[in-house]
């Protein structure tokens, strides 16, 4: 009896992102799996939210840190 149905899903790695905010072109690293909604400090849009436990990016994505 082999069991082997569990899938080895690794848990994803904590990156940044460097976004962008299309109303003032301010250009935030925000958190890429942040869990809470994160506004641009200088205008105030949400550039990301909380959707299902994943964060959801709602600015442009300029470049992925590791
Ligand atoms: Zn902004």
């Amino acid at each position: 009896m082999v069991k082997n149905n569990e899938n080895l899903t690794p848990a994803p790695k904590s990156r940044f992102l460097k976004v962008k905010c299309v109303d003032c072109d301010n250009e935030p690293v925000v958190f890429g799996s942040a869990s809470t909604h994160v506004k641009c400090v200088v205008c105030g849009r949400a550039l990301v939210e909380p959707k299902g436990g994943r964060a959801k990016i709602l600015a442009p994505i300029l470049e992925v840190l590791e």
